[in-house]
């Protein structure tokens, strides 16, 4: 079973316990009314999809309920790391043993 690092509740859970939230830091506009359809398109629905490391928004819904961070290989489905909501992405990510 994979297990997922809460940052909040600092264990690893069941990943029966999260949620997926999307793709992390997707900024949106201060001015969202002002912003042209081709941009709140790409805010709305365009996203990285990599094939590799990709950083994403989790919620631990049967646990504190935290949303928080997640850095993960799409290739692999290994968690990196995971980190709080709010935090920078990481400028180093920590080796992954295969
Ligand atoms: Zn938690």
């Amino acid at each position: 079973m994979l297990l997922i690092r809460c940052p909040y509740c600092e264990e690893e859970r069941p990943e029966l316990e999260f949620r997926n939230a999307g793709e992390a830091h997707v900024v949106r506009s201060s001015e969202m009314t002002a912003t042209s359809d081709e941009d709140f398109e790409a805010f709305f629905f365009i996203r990285s999809n990599p094939k590799g490391i990709i950083y994403e928004r989790w919620r631990h819904i049967h646990g504190c309920a935290r949303f928080f961070n997640a850095v993960r290989d799409t290739v692999t489905d290994r968690f990196v790391m995971t980190y709080k909501a709010g935090e920078k992405k990481p400028a180093r990510l920590p080796k992954v043993g295969k």
